[in-house]
This record gives structure tokens, sequence and C-alpha cells, in this order.
């Protein structure tokens, strides 16, 4: 199967072309970030009745497991392994679209027009799994033994999860004070090395792609969404909208933007079903991002950044990102899932809201909390960062950009119980603080305690405490 897949630069004036079974994070090229690409006329033709039918069936056909899977259920559209073997499904994306019939009117829709994708519903409770699987079936077929993430909290529990289960170590870095409870929780419980370095998503995520680059001898696989395999399975959160909607787009997608993965592979789904004639009307694309973590809107919203066919204005990103160092800004919102000041999926992001006709827009805490209650009280509520999704509708509705009449799908990115802490302060105003390294402590003493271990913000002392020898540090050439 894979011979008709590949990996592609993105870069229109690079579009160099890499094998599927190769490791990349980046183009070794140019720099700018990759595609899986399809040579579509070589491969089955993914049809509506076939997923439809799978679903039904409920996998009892031979290839139950991957059909029970939300993700592989669709595996036409996502063809780069090279047999089934290679798929590791654990039965992410089973989750569903929710009539929010109570909700709509309350933020200005008329009932029946607004809908709750529940992405929490998935194994480990975000929508981190529709991705994870893809890019764990990727690791499988290049023979990773070793698979790495930085993450504000579900990445982490969805990747531990992931490792767990197909018998590969996992490793996450977790920056301090910065994750929730529910997530942090699962990370170790799944026995993932969690390593806690002093520092933000930003800095963790710049260790581990050094790690992988610079430390080669450890041998690491990366899986944060920088990893192309990984869109590839969360474009599938789109194929089930489409699904539950007999295959009839909505008039607006609304998703909340962190390191902005999933938007991107919402994009890049459309873009695709476009291509093979499934679908005729493409839906807006709405990203919502907290006023805290807001680098998107500014360069978006604020001062007029587009795709520009590839030709978009680094410039302008470098001199946002200067004026953060300049005034030591820091991204900072309750919505711990999208606390992030330098999204790595931004030219991603910038060529799905081109080919959506897409807007960005924030909001703050005290409106993303207050939009959390209110899924909660009508529906069966999420983490805060996925309730951007539904403010965000509300604040498109009062300008007037989308209408009462139009056909709105939020996803609800995370599970309700992913962030108790935020959700008991709400209601009760008592602080329960999240995980500091300050905190006052005792030893555990569990067998399988498996507590982070802190870690200098440093790589030679992380590669230590991975095992490795950080004599072999590789110096690279700027
Ligand atoms: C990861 C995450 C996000 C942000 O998604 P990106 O793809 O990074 O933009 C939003 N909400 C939740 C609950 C998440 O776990
Ligand atoms: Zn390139």
């Amino acid at each position: 199967m894979s011979d008709h897949a590949y990996q592609q630069c993105i870069n229109p004036d690079c579009q160099a072309t890499f094998a599927i079974d190769e490791v990349h994070i980046q183009c070794p090229t140019c720099d700018a970030l990759l595609d899986i690409k399809y040579d579509w006329n070589r491969l089955p033709r993914p049809m509506w009745e076939i997923f439809e039918h799978r679903w039904m069936t409920k996998g009892e056909q031979n290839h139950g497991r991957l059909d029970f899977s939300g993700v592989w259920r669709f595996r036409e559209l996502l063809p780069f392994y090279k047999n089934h073997d290679q798929i590791v499904s654990i039965g992410e994306g089973r989750t569903n679209l929710q009539d929010a019939r109570r909700l709509a009117p309350v933020i200005g829709l008329k009932p029946g027009n607004l809908h709750l994708q529940y992405e929490g519903l998935n194994p480990t409770g975000s929508f981190k799994d529709n991705g994870m699987t893809a890019a764990f079936t990727h690791a499988k077929m290049v023979g990773a033994d070793k698979v790495a993430c930085a993450s504000t909290g579900n990445t982490s529990a969805s990747l531990a999860m992931f490792a767990d289960m197909s018998g590969m170590t996992g490793i996450v870095f977790i920056g301090s004070g910065k994750i929730a409870y529910g997530k942090l929780s699962q990370a170790l419980d799944y026995g993932a090395r969690t390593l806690q370095i002093s520092g933000d998503f930003d800095a963790c995520l710049k260790r581990v792609r050094e790690l992988t680059t610079q430390a080669p001898q450890l041998g690491v696989y990366l899986m944060n969404s920088v990893n192309p395999f990984r869109l590839e399975g969360q474009k599938s959160i789109m194929y089930r909208i489409l699904e539950a909607r007999n295959w009839v787009a909505p008039d607006w997608i609304i998703v909340p933007g962190g390191n902005l993965g999933n938007c991107s592979a919402f994009g890049k789904a459309f873009m695709e079903l476009k291509e093979l004639q499934l679908i005729d009307r493409i839906p807006r694309l709405a990203v919502i991002q907290a006023k805290g973590a807001n680098p998107l809107y500014t360069l978006y919203t604020e001062r007029g950044i587009r795709w520009n066919a590839g030709h978009w204005d680094k410039d302008a990103k470098d001199t946002l990102y200067n004026e953060y160092d300049r005034d030591n800004t820091k991204a900072k919102t309750i919505a711990s899932a999208i606390e992030i000041g330098r999204p790595v999926n931004l030219p991603k992001a910038l060529r799905a809201l081109d080919f959506m006709n897409g807007v960005v827009r924030q909001v703050d805490d005290e409106t993303i909390l207050e939009h959390k209650a209110l899924v909660g009280r009508y529906g069966f509520g999420c983490e805060p960062a996925s309730a951007a999704s539904v403010a965000g509708a509300r604040l498109l509705l009062e300008e007037g950009i989308i209408s009462p009449d139009d056909d709105v799908v939020c996803i609800l990115t995370g599970h309700q119980l992913k962030d108790p802490d935020a959700t008991v302060k709400y209601h009760t105003g008592i602080d329960v603080k999240s995980i500091q390294t300050e905190a006052p402590r005792t030893e555990p003493t569990g067998k399988l305690a498996n507590p982070p271990i802190p870690v200098a913000n440093d790589l030679a002392e992380i590669i230590t405490a991975l095992g490795g020898d950080p004599a072999q540090i590789q110096v690279l050439q700027q």
C-alpha cells in the first residue's frame, strides 16, 4: 500500500519528497513541516458506503479490530501503512456528535443547529488518541521502541497508554506546575518515564526535539504534533462528524487552538475530500484561542498574516516571538491544554484557514470557564480548553459572523474529568493546587509507584536521566 504514500515538504519552493518509512521531524532541506501525501489514483477508492457498512456491522468482517476503531474504519483515507498488522489500535475514536438542543438557544443558535463532538470519549479522554494511533502505527513501521513527547497533559496521557499497549518505552516531558492532575495521573499510571523540568510547554518541546536530533544514539521517536502522522489520524474527527450527518457538511467547525495540529488536520481532511470528490461544500473553520495564549489570533486576525499559497510572512512570526522574548511574555491560561506560545503547526493552520475560509478569535479565561459550566449543565461536560470552542461560537454569533440558522459543530477536545481542580474551583472557590515541585510530599511507598523525575532544564542532564551518555551529544550546525 505505502508505495502509494510518501512524505512531502509543505514549502512550495521546496516540495522535497521522502519515503513513507523515513523518520523526519521537519524537512531536512528547508526545515518546513512535512505532509503525508497519497497517490489516490493508484489506491482503492474511498467510499462513504464502505465506512457506513463497517460501522453497522461493528466489525464482524475480517478486520474487526480495525472496523471497531473510529479512525481505522476510514483507513482508505489514511493509507500510509504497508499492511494491517502494523496498525496500532486501542479502540480509539468511538466518539459521538450530540445535538445540544438545550445549549443552542443559550448561546444564540436555533435548537437543532448546535452539535457537540465529544472527543473526550476516547480511551484516554481526549482527541489525542485519534492522532496517537496513527503515529504509533508509523513508529511500529520504522521499528521504534522509545517514543517521547512534550505535553501540556493530554498528549502524554495518550502516548503513555499507547506505549504501554504496544510494548514501547514512553517518555514524557512535563513543565513544572503546568499540568492538570487528571492528565498527569494517567501518564504515571500507564508507566511512562516522566521527566519534569523547570520550564513551560515551549521549553519542554524544545528539549524533546533536541533529544531526537542531537542524541540519536537514544533512538527516540518524536510524538508531538509536528509529527505529520498524528494529523493523519486526527482527520478522522471530521469523517465521523460527516458520517453522523449523513455526509452533509455543517456550516461551521469550531475548535480550540493550541499547537494547532487539530485545525491543521481538519483542513487537510477537507482538502483531500474535495480532491476525491467525496464532498462538494467545505464548512468554514473557526479556531479559538485563549487570550493568554493567542499567537495565531495576533498573527491572523490582528496582523493579517495569510497562507498566501505557502509564501506566508515568516518575518511577522519572528517579530511576534521576539516581542514575547523582549517582554518576557509566556503563555498563560486556565485552559492548560492550549497554553502554548509558539505553535509548531502555525503554517499548516494558516493553510487550513485559507482552504476553509476561516476565522480566528480569542476568549478570556472567565468566558472559557462560564462556557465550560454551560457544557456541563446542558451536556456531558468537558475540560476548560474544549469550552473555548463554545465560547467562540457565541462570540461569532454576537458579531453576526455566524447566523442563528447556521449549522454549527463545536469540537469538545477533552473529557470533563481531566481537570477537576478547575471545575471544583469554579463551583466552590476552593483552589486545589495542581502539581507543584515545591508542594510538600512524602516518598511514595506503592510497589508500582512511578513518580515524575525532576531534571534540570538541560540537555546533558536529560540524556543522563534517560540512561544515555551526554558525551555523545551532537552539536548541530546552524
Ligand atoms: C491538545 C489539546 C488542544 C489543542 O489542540 P492543538 O492540536 O494543539 O491545537 C485542545 N484541547 C485539548 C483538550 C487538548 O488536549
Ligand atoms: Zn523543504
